[in-house]
């Protein structure tokens, strides 16, 4: 009670009540006598934010991250869902692999998790209708990534001489598929990067130039527009993933105008840093597609400003210190993130000139794009009551030792955030502050609701 709350109506100074972890009054009504009360006077009320890009590592390589590690990160930083992409191993292609894995995060999860399921060019109709009533929150193609029949793992590879490897799904794949998800009333998601456009800039890495030449804002750009079109002609919910370039938004924006079912994610990587930050940065910096140039990080605030892109994600991908720690070449692409997603973007949104659209980035639009806005992105009665309780007058410096991800060094590090988290509310039961951690899972699996 005491804070400022953040309402469907605007900020509000109203109470929130809870009972049976959903809320059942915003208002000034008067609680229930034997009521116990948190006082937020001062502070911010916020949903819990929907990260809808990581990557748990779990199953297949638990030593980079885990649903426990994972989740514990994701209550310390305000993010009450986190839904995670299927590229673990075995990789999320059949309904099967996906209950085990609902299982393996249900015993480690201190915040609720949805799970993406993968397409890959031997997909079928039959797998995607297994996958959706398994609970998949949408389907993510991995454009360019071939298939590993035997290890059931997802890589980028060029090499299809391989008899191991299945093609990467392709336009075709995407085609053929998005009238099936269409009907199935759940979001494809692209990694948008051309493999045709990424094959022919193909070289070593050597510098930060090397990978800006490697994997050029076009190939975005191209895989936008002709994963749109296929949108446009199946009536899917196309969304793409991390956005990262002037060109990429360029193409979306036309999409969009001519009436493509699109919706757009961005990542805090993207939106704070260019290339210029990688003398500071190194390795940290490293992902895929790469943090560019100042105009193409200035083009994605613009288009966060105006609400075309209308969410930011992490794709907190992380990995062990000592494979960051090889020469820039070899070293794989990846930033743990989900700990800052919300105060990063608190401070974007207040430097753009209205804290509040931080909300809508990192909850409501990401509820509505997992098919949660029934229960989670809002606070109002009969929601979840995933809470988040802000300090607007405490700052949060990135800084390795407060990270509860494995891997503890990321792309932000070092910087500063106007705001903290003071304590992480999952349906009513605290999950992380207040000087306490959560250490018994309390999260669960949620599924979307398909329209
Ligand atoms: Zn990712």
């Amino acid at each position: 009670m005491g804070g400022t709350v953040h309402t469907p109506e605007g900020p509000r100074e109203v109470d929130v009540q809870i009972a049976g972890g959903v809320i059942t009054a915003v208002g000034n009504d008067r609680a229930p006598e034997d009521a116990r009360t948190v006082d937020a006077r001062g502070m911010y009320v916020l949903p819990g934010a929907i990260d809808v890009h990581v990557h748990s590592r779990d199953p297949g390589f638990p030593q980079k991250e885990d649903f426990g590690t994972l989740t514990a990160a994701a209550a310390a930083g305000g993010v009450t869902t986190v839904v995670d992409m299927p590229n673990t191993v075995p990789a999320v292609d059949a309904a099967g692999v996906m209950e085990s894995k609902a299982a393996l995060a249900r015993r480690q999860a201190r915040v609720d998790v949805g799970l993406w399921a993968l397409l890959r060019s031997g997909t079928t109709s039959e797998d995607l209708e297994g996958l959706a009533a398994a609970g998949a929150i949408g389907f993510k193609a991995y454009l360019g990534y071939a298939f590993s029949l035997t290890r059931k793992q997802v890589h980028y590879s060029p090499d299809l001489d391989d008899p191991d490897l299945e093609a990467p799904p392709d336009y075709g794949t995407l085609a053929r598929l998005a009238p099936v998800i269409a009907e199935l009333g759940l979001p494809l998601l692209i990694h948008a990067e051309d493999p045709g456009i990424l094959a022919a800039f193909r070289r070593p890495l050597e510098t930060y130039a090397d990978l800006l030449a490697a994997r050029p804002a076009e190939a975005e750009a191209v895989a936008v527009a002709a994963a749109a079109e296929i949108a446009g002609a199946s009536g899917v919910r196309l969304h793409v993933a991390h956005l990262s370039s002037a060109a990429g938004l360029a193409a979306a924006q036309e999409a969009i105008r001519a009436g493509a079912p699109l919706t757009l994610e961005t990542c805090p990587q993207y939106l704070w840093l260019c290339d210029d930050d990688f003398r500071r940065l190194g390795n940290a910096m490293k992902v895929y597609p790469p943090i560019r140039t100042a105009s193409d990080r200035d083009a994605l605030l613009e288009g966060l400003a105006k609400g075309v892109i209308g969410m930011v994600a992490t794709d907190h991908a992380p990995h062990t210190d000592e494979e960051k720690a090889a020469p820039f070449g070899e070293a794989p692409s990846g930033s743990p993130g989900v700990q800052t997603l919300y105060v990063s973007c608190l401070e974007l949104a207040k430097r753009q000139g209205d804290v509040w659209r931080a909300p809508r980035w990192v909850s409501e639009a990401p509820a509505a794009l997992a098919g949660l806005q029934e229960s989670k992105g809002t606070i109002a009665p009969g929601f979840d009551a995933d809470i988040v309780i802000v300090d607007p007058n405490k700052a949060t410096r990135v800084r390795a030792d407060v990270m509860r991800s494995r891997q503890r060094h990321g792309a932000l590090d070092g910087m500063e955030f106007g705001f903290s988290v003071r304590a992480t509310y999952l349906r009513g039961s605290l999950v992380s502050g207040e000087g306490r951690r959560a250490e018994r899972p309390s999260g669960r699996i949620v599924r979307p609701f398909r329209r």
